[in-house]
């Protein structure tokens, strides 16, 4: 007997499976791909268990017509390309034709679809790749996937699954992604009944971030904006106040996908460093924009990670972005915008125990600060059938813009918290939109105040502000215009000195000072020779030092700016941050190094300044690139408006 034969149908669609559908996320993620590819403008999934119990996906895209429902569940069977040379120019998310045949081999499924044109819908009810029965059904334009019990008949991939909350925020993940690669697409996610995600759909990027990570976030975003050599950088970033202690919210998209990318994060976080303290990421949405022919996403399966033909070049026009935006952004923290809330908010937050409770409860947010009415215009129902677009009734546009135009049509309280996002997008004279965007266009954007670069204007404000004097010995105050500003003097000091040395170095000007004594300086044999690989680059840094014997080091100089009280242990802290691997490249001078001779000579805290001390110091602090952040990261400056006090006093509520 022969033992070689033919899987049969079902067999090879299970494993073919295997690479595909790995968890619940996975179905998620391609049938919501496929609901894109369908032009739907509004999609909702709600998942029970984890999407392990069950998954339902609906859109009110194009649907699929009857004689095609059944195949669709083929292996092979697409709808998007007929033949190979179709690979080249496809635009779609999915092309593979796999991943229903693929879901429907390890799940009971259940599909109700209606194409606009047809006058009855399709249901097609698959269990384990087998068709039950196919019958036609009412049902709205749209097509709706529930898919249950994943991985009934395969066990050994079942017992895989890990907890129902971490499935399910793996699949929270994934529609985050979509709906930020999105913003025109309204996105809904439903979680054991919750609804936790559910963004406008209105093509705005930045009413999309509110709606996903609220107001807080939304209001410390800066824009990005860059083209270059073919490369387009889009999107948001935040400042260094809504950064995270881990990558999970430094999001990349390439061309519409999310990726992830060893060399972008890298790229992304030079350009942050000194904004940042040390195991800090930021909070990014950085859009890349690549002629498809220099990026090769198809790498994995799930297109997760991408190649470049030129990374040099994605690189540098991805780091000039990045702290472009930043060095024109005003990065003054507002005491009453972040965590140092907690400085006068002692009555705010009402009774320690309630503060618990919301803790432990861990409710979903939800943040319908977005207009309420707007946001249950473009959506499906919670039934899972899509609701006929209500954006497609006859004055609905006339409708949206009423809301917009007259504020006190919104409930009181909504007001309250929106304000500040409306604004009204007046369609560009002489633009025609395509008709696809002129029926999901809304009339409201959402753009929070304060994006406008504010640079220029900080370091006036610097410059002409009234000074207070200082307190505690440690913090500079000073007064203009409707705030007030707190100067941590150690880390504005330690920024100026660091700036300095940097310039100093790159033009190879370094001022040594003559010690009156000698310092003899005790060095380990790893570090005798690291002293003799990097003598000539310890000079450079306005060190003059020599050998005394096999384990000392005689220091005659310093560099001028390392100031007073310099010692032996400084010495050795500076040889050791000299040199190090940079993604395989030895840097040096690693900045490291100068941060460390900053901090080391910068004026203490607790220590009392002079007027005079203090108009210069401020007067420097406003020549350096970054006023904001000390070389650690640490905020330099902060602000507090005189609203905020009159609120704090009740003089206004
Ligand atoms: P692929 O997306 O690679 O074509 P799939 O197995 O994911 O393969 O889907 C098979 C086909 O089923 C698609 O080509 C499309 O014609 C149809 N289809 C799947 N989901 C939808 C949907 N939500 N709306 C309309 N058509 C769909
Ligand atoms: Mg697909």
């Amino acid at each position: 007997m022969g033992k070689v034969v033919i899987l049969d149908e079902n067999t090879a669609n299970q494993i073919a499976a295997g690479e595909v559908i790995e968890r619940p996320a996975s179905v998620v993620k391609e049938m919501v791909e496929n609901s894109i590819d369908a032009n739907s403008t509004s999609i909702t999934v709600e998942i029970l268990n984890g999407g392990i119990k069950s998954i339902k996906i609906a859109d009110n895209g194009d649907g699929i017509e009857a004689d095609d429902a059944e195949l669709a569940f083929e292996r092979h069977a697409t709808s998007k390309i007929r033949c190979i040379d179709d690979l080249n120019r496809i635009s779609t998310m999915g092309f593979r034709g796999e991943a229903l045949a693929s879901i429907a081999s390890v799940s009971k499924v259940e599909l109700i679809t209606k194409t606009e044109k047809a006058k009855t819908g399709t249901r097609v009810v698959v269990e384990g790749g087998r068709i039950l029965y196919s019958e036609p059904v009412g049902a709205p334009k749209g097509t709706t996937f529930i898919v249950r019990e994943l991985f009934y008949n395969t066990p050994a991939r079942y017992k895989f699954l890990k907890k129902d909350s971490t499935e399910a925020g793996y699949i929270h993940d994934i529609i985050t992604k979509i709906a930020l690669a999105r913003p025109d697409i309204s996105m809904r996610f439903i979680n054991q009944g919750k609804t936790v995600i559910h963004t406008p759909g209105n093509h705005d990027l930045l009413s999309t971030i509110y709606s996903l990570f609220g107001k807080e976030t939304a209001n410390a975003v800066i824009p990005l904006n860059l083209s270059q050599n073919g490369v387009k950088v889009s999107g948001y970033i935040g400042k260094p106040e809504i950064s995270r202690g881990n990558r999970s919210l430094e999001m990349v998209f390439v061309n519409g996908r999310a990726v992830q990318n060893r060399m972008i994060s890298s790229a992304v976080e030079e350009a942050y460093k000194t904004r940042l303290m040390q195991k800090r990421f930021p909070f990014t949405v950085l859009m890349l924009n690549i002629p498809p022919e220099s990026v090769d996403v198809n790498v994995h399966p799930a297109k997760l990670e991408v190649r470049f033909s030129d990374e040099q070049l994605i690189y540098r026009t991805v780091y000039l972005a990045v702290s472009g935006a930043l060095s024109e952004a005003s990065l003054i923290q507002n005491v009453e915008s972040n965590d140092t809330d907690d400085i006068f908010s002692f009555q705010e937050t009402g009774p320690k125990h309630e503060a618990e409770q919301i803790k432990i409860e861990a409710k979903p947010e939800i943040r319908t600060s977005l207009p309420e009415k707007f946001l249950k215009v473009n959506e499906g129902n919670r039934t899972g059938y899509p609701e006929k677009s209500i954006m497609k009734e006859p004055g609905f546009i006339e409708r949206a813009e009423k809301y917009t135009d007259k504020k006190e049509e919104y409930p009181k309280a909504e007001q309250k918290v929106e304000h500040k996002f409306e604004r009204t997008i007046e369609p560009k004279a002489g633009i025609t939109q395509p008709p696809d965007m002129q029926k999901a266009a809304v009339p409201v954007k959402h753009v929070p105040e304060g994006f406008e670069p504010k640079v220029q204007d900080d370091r006036e404000r610097l410059l002409n502000a009234r000074i207070i004097g200082q307190a505690f010995d440690s913090y500079i105050i000073l007064e203009e215009g409707e705030d007030v500003f707190l100067i941590d003097q150690h880390a504005a000091h330690e920024r100026i000195r660091f700036e300095k040395l940097r310039e100093q170095f790159i033009h190879e000007e370094s001022y040594s000072q003559g010690l009156l004594s000698p310092l003899m300086v005790e060095l380990t044999e790893p570090e005798m020779q690291k002293f003799y690989e990097l003598e000539p680059y310890i000079k450079k840094l306005g060190f003059e030092a020599e050998v005394f014997g096999s384990k000392t080091v005689l220091v005659r100089a310093i560099p001028y700016i390392t100031g007073d009280g310099f010692s032996a242990r400084d010495f050795r802290d500076i040889l050791g941050k000299l040199s190090h691997e940079v993604n395989g490249v030895l840097e040096i001078i690693p900045e490291e190094t100068i941060y460390m001779m900053a901090c080391k000579s910068a004026i203490k805290a607790n220590r009392s300044m002079s007027i005079m001390e203090i108009k210069s110091l401020v007067k420097d602090l406003t020549s350096t690139e970054n006023p904001y952040t000390c070389v650690h990261g640490r905020p330099i400056i902060i602000s507090i408006g005189k609203k905020e006090l009159e609120k704090k006093f009740k003089r206004i509520v």
